[in-house]
């Protein structure tokens, strides 16, 4: 199971200041955009990124990241699409490298953050958590919310991530991650189906059962990667200049 991140849609937001380019003209990097993500984050994310390379963290670069999650829509299983920004399985991140700068570092740090979580816990949590801090960091670097919903402000007007819209967002969009339980208990996950067309289902306490499919139960598909294998970044490259 991976760890996801939504990608910013253009519209959703004005455009992210971006690193005044013009006075270094050279980018000694794999690749130019790597230049203006790490202009963009430093100094302020010098830690951050030290951390990811003392932990063996590697990143690779793609053009596009979706899923075709299995989804039972009432009456039969089909799938529902999943565009992500970037994905994680323990201490690898794959992202889109995209040409803006604050969207790039953005999606470093959300996947940054969840190769720092323990494998134990769940999915949702994983998630709440890491768009969180990714809203916290948005704020203090001067970026809009990833979704408009994440963002609401204090009575002085300062901007404040509102949390509780997170977690709708993240219960509404992620397969199966928060599912409602029978028995009136804390939430459940979906996490496959049997071949006959049973939901496979984990309880909070981690044991698993089966039950008939109900409408919105959705499971983690395949990743599907473009370019197939991405473009490994060097870590030494993950630095501040
Ligand atoms: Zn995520």
């Amino acid at each position: 199971m991976s760890c996801r991140k939504d990608p910013l849609s253009p519209s959703s937001g004005p455009l992210a200041a971006t690193p005044a380019s013009g006075t270094t003209t050279l980018c000694s990097l794999s690749d130019p955009r790597l230049c203006d993500m790490l202009a963009f984050m430093c100094p302020q994310d010098r830690a951050f990124l030290d951390d990811l390379r003392a932990r063996g963290v590697t990143v690779t670069t793609f053009d596009r990241l979706y899923f075709e999650d299995p989804y039972y829509d009432g009456t039969q299983w089909t799938t529902r699409h999943f565009e992500a920004g970037g994905t994680t399985s323990g201490t690898d991140i794959n992202m889109l490298m995209g040409t803006d700068a604050g969207e790039n570092a953005a999606t470093l740090y959300h996947e940054g953050i969840h190769t720092g979580q323990p494998s134990t816990m769940r999915w949702r949590d994983k998630e709440y958590q890491a768009y969180i801090a990714e809203d916290q960091w948005r704020i203090s670097h001067g970026l809009p919310p990833s979704d408009p919903s994440f963002r609401t402000h204090d009575s002085t007007g300062r901007p404040v991530t509102d949390t509780a819209a997170i977690g709708r967002f993240v219960d509404r969009e992620y397969p199966g991650v928060t599912s409602t339980a029978a028995s009136g208990g804390p939430p459940e996950q979906v996490i496959g189906r049997t071949s006959s067309g049973d939901t496979i289902v984990q309880r909070n306490d981690g044991t698993i059962y089966t039950r008939p499919p109900r409408a919105g139960d959705s499971y983690a598909g395949p990743q599907i990667s473009e370019p197939p294998g991405g473009r490994p970044i060097p870590t030494d490259q993950l630095r501040c200049p």
